[in-house]
């Protein structure tokens, strides 16, 4: 059996045999604690050898046969093979769609698309555990975020965008609010079956027909949704899966026979997207990058923010494209807030996503964690100070330690770029002015965070913040109702509540 580590004053000192899976609290210091292995269990999800595309209610292979693998980021081992569609199978997946919106899924009334969304939902709900396993290997997200957080909510959209299928005229009150027609809707790997839910739900509540493409990195919980809209008895071609490499989203997305394009992903293909429709007559609402700040006064209920912080910046790896990436904190309380916010980093634990008790599992590729950790060393290079909790990574996958940088300047990359990684960079500043300043001075503004005691503060702070979504006394709170998405560089057009059924409709005199 291991010695037990030495302690000094301040801190644990362990040697590197010694250290822990995992670190809790004793005395106000951090300790040493071993949890169990709690995994979940995998039988629940059947993987398929290989994957076709879903294009008219059946699954097809590519036309020309192709395929590529998905693996899971946390073991490196590949997962599944994916029918890799080129531009003819996007035009198939097209001519399907606009079938279904002349010949059934647009014939249909408000009522009986209701019908179908909210058994959409039962059907999600019912199979609830096996999305969130499949989800969490595909992905390398923490099966309890999975299980808590993803499928819940896209289950929940369903749900709520079923009520407004048939009350449409309640919606918007004195028009008539016509479907656009076929959408053509592109998807990121951070939230895959979220943001599908987020991308199909309003647009076949309001009578449209789609096509969607997956991220090339997490295909697979759209794919098994596939089998959900086929158990529904969905009209075939109403919902259309193309998987395959990203160019096949530009065609798909400048397609002459789509009437409205919604995208998720980087600022930089959103460009690229916004300049591919320019000039048509699409609809188009993009939903791109952020670089978030979380500001925190003096009068802040310090341990609940410290709370905050970490689910703004931990959660889902800090894989989100809202994440609270800078932390503002006021100058008088910073020292004793990074203290605190130290003390909680060191029991995050990083690990199998399929374990019950991992904060923070695997990041998505092998890609995106070059480009975390490139930007890192960027942050180590241009003087701003490291920090990570001394834990264990597992040997095999794709994972970086939660990361805290702190006497970090505005000009930094850190500070500037999104990293879209666990980690965060501190700035402090003296007054609610410099506050907003520093908050606003960005390309960005999807999203922000204001901690403070002051109701009158929190009215102030919210009105002066270019973003599109502001939390107070709380952090990456989704809800179907509430209406998200950005200004500046982090795009334009909203999605969920009643302004998310706006973007795919087309109003009507009466
Ligand atoms: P992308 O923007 O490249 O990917 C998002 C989606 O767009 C994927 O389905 C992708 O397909 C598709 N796509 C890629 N190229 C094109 C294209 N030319 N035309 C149409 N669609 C395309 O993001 P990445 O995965 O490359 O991530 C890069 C960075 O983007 C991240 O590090 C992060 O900073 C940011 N990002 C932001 C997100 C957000 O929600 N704001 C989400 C994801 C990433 P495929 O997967 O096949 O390439």
């Amino acid at each position: 059996m291991p010695s037990m580590p030495e302690r000094t004053e301040t801190s644990v000192v362990v040697s590197p045999e010694q250290r822990p899976n995992s670190w809790g609290f004793g005395d106000g210091q951090a300790i040493p604690w071993e949890y169990a292995p709690a995994p979940e269990a995998r039988d629940i999800v059947t993987l398929k050898e290989r994957y076709g595309l879903f294009i008219g209610g059946r699954s097809v292979p590519a036309a020309g046969g192709a395929t590529f693998t998905s693996i899971d980021p946390s073991t490196e081992r590949p997962l599944a093979d994916v029918a890799k569609a080129s531009d003819v199978d996007v035009d198939k997946a097209v001519r399907a769609a606009r079938r279904a919106q002349r010949r059934s899924w647009g014939q249909l009334s408000g009522r009986e698309r209701a019908k179908y969304l909210f058994r959409i939902s039962r059907i999600l709900q019912e199979r609830a555990r096996e999305f969130a396993v499949l989800e969490s290997m595909d992905s390398g997200k923490p099966i309890k975020e999975s299980r808590d957080v993803d499928v819940p909510l896209a289950a929940n959209h369903f749900w709520y965008y079923a009520g407004w299928a048939d009350k449409l005229d309640y919606a918007f009150p004195g028009r008539v609010a016509k479907p656009l027609g076929v959408a053509a809707q592109i998807i990121p790997w951070n939230f895959p079956l979220l943001m599908l839910a987020w991308k199909i739900a309003p647009a076949l509540a309001a009578g449209n027909t789609v096509i969607l493409k997956p991220a090339s990195t997490t295909p697979l919980s759209a794919l098994l949704f596939a089998d959900v809209c086929v158990q529904a008895d969905l009209p075939p071609g109403t919902v259309n899966i193309v998987t395959g490499p990203g160019e096949i989203g530009m065609h798909l997305a400048t397609h002459a026979d789509v009437d409205k394009v919604a995208f998720t992903g980087s600022t930089e293909i959103g460009k690229k997207i916004g300049r591919g429709v320019a000039g048509s007559d699409k609809a188009l609402t993009l939903e791109l990058g952020g670089k978030a700040a979380n500001i925190v006064f003096d009068d802040a209920p310090l341990d609940q923010a410290v709370e905050g912080i970490v689910n703004g910046i931990y959660f889902n790896q800090g894989e989100v494209c809202c994440a609270g990436s800078r932390l503002l904190v006021q100058e008088s309380i910073a020292e004793t807030l990074i203290d605190k916010l130290k003390d909680r980093l060191s029991t995050i634990r990083v690990g199998d996503p399929l374990d019950k008790n991992t904060d923070v599992g695997a990041i998505n590729s092998k890609a995106q964690l070059e480009k975390i950790t490139e930007l890192v060393a960027s942050g180590v290079a241009e003087g701003a100070e490291l920090y990570q909790p001394a834990c264990d990574l597992p040997e095999r996958g794709y994972f970086f330690r939660p990361t805290l940088f702190t006497n970090v300047a505005q000009s930094h990359r850190i500070a500037r770029e999104e990293i879209f990684g666990p980690v965060l960079s501190v700035l402090t500043f003296r007054t609610p002015d410099e506050a907003v300043e520093k908050a606003n001075n960005t390309r960005y503004g999807l999203s922000a965070g204001v901690w403070t005691d002051k109701g009158s503060r929190i009215l102030e702070m919210v009105s002066r913040m270019q973003a599109g979504v502001v939390w107070a006394n709380t952090f990456n709170k989704f809800d179907p109702t509430s209406p998200f998405g950005g200004y500046k560089e982090s795009g334009f057009g909203r999605e969920g509540g009643m302004h998310g059924l706006h973007a795919y409709v087309r109003l009507e005199d009466r």
